[in-house]
């Protein structure tokens, strides 16, 4: 207890605070005993892609105690940890966050706060750097940084694969009683997010213009690269602009009707009007990708997962792009 107070303390000074009267972030407990007994394997998340992987690994399995530190229908990259969620990777077997820009706050926890282990999806697969290709946007003199790895990484299905297979080697470590189980679940899910992959492989091979506009941010950077898209954004990935300029809206525009494209994508919980008023403009239909950082409280509470969501990006883009 004296521990997680020292913890608090220094860390009430390095994050000034930040966001403490928020207490909504969401636990999944697959025992009936109390969460703090000790015995149960604690994994904390950050952000929703290693939750869902998590989540389908540890499935059946009593004991698991996983919890994901963002508040579902919260915008991720605006997240600032709480007291409560220092004090939960703290006390965590395995604390899983992405690493990059947006994790800037990781390290400084990371000096007081001490889980079991600790993981970052960047360095489980090979990173791309960020690029500035097709994004329109200037951005911030202080939001730049040079040579810096893009940390979408989730959004490769073959590293979601990647990704899992090697958070199951982890967990497994962790937790070897249940060894076969989580095998088991992994490869299953594995084999679901393969088939997609699959499908998207077919179908794109026989995309002639595999131009998309996101009048938004473009996180979709691992993803293009698997299946030979372009993408044309206002934003890179991770930018906390959300006001798309005027002279921006207009080549947005533009690349709209040069491209002869009916559609313009927005990602999901994106609450702004921008891509309403291109697609006036342009008469194209807005659409929704999702980039998998988080999903709204009610889907998140009927268990939608990342499968889920890529189905219905599958779903979108066969159907806007045939
Ligand atoms: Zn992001």
């Amino acid at each position: 207890m004296k521990k997680i107070l020292a913890i608090v303390l220094a860390l009430a000074l390095v994050l000034g605070f930040a966001g403490c009267a928020k207490n909504k972030n969401t636990t999944e407990t697959t025992t009936s005993a109390p969460a703090d007994t000790g015995n149960a394997l604690k994994i904390v998340c950050t952000i929703f892609p290693q939750y869902d992987f998590v989540r389908a690994i540890t499935k059946g399995v009593k004991g698991v105690e996983l919890k994901m530190l963002l508040a579902p229908g919260d915008e991720s990259h605006s997240y600032s940890a709480t007291l409560e969620d220092i004090s939960a990777i703290d006390s965590a077997d395995l604390f899983i966050y992405v690493g990059g820009e947006s994790d800037a706050w990781v390290a400084e926890v990371l000096k007081t706060a001490s889980p079991k282990k600790a993981i970052a999806l960047v360095d489980l697969v090979k990173t791309l750097e960020e690029s500035d290709d097709g994004i329109l946007a200037a951005e911030e003199e202080e939001e730049e940084e040079e040579g810096a790895a893009d940390e979408h990484v989730w959004t490769s299905l073959n590293n979601a694969i990647a990704i899992t297979e090697s958070l199951k080697d982890t967990i497994c470590e962790l937790d070897a009683d249940n060894a076969e189980t989580y095998k088991a679940n992994a490869q299953a899910y594995e084999k679901q997010i393969a088939d997609i992959d699959a499908q998207f492989t077919a179908f794109f091979a026989g995309v002639k213009n595999k131009t998309i506009v996101i009048a938004d941010r473009n996180p979709f950077r691992y993803f293009c690269e698997e299946y030979g898209i372009k993408a044309i954004a206002a934003f890179s990935g991770c930018s906390s602009n959300n006001e798309i300029p005027l002279a921006v809206q207009n080549e947005l525009i533009k690349a709209i009707k040069d491209n002869n494209l009916k559609y313009v994508y927005v990602i999901e919980l994106n609450s702004s009007n921008y891509a309403d008023s291109i697609a006036a403009q342009t008469g194209a239909q807005k659409l929704v990708l999702n980039s998998c950082h988080n999903l709204s409280k009610a889907d998140f509470e009927n268990g939608k997962t990342y499968v889920d969501m890529m189905l219905e990006n599958y779903k979108t883009l066969s159907a806007s792009m045939a």
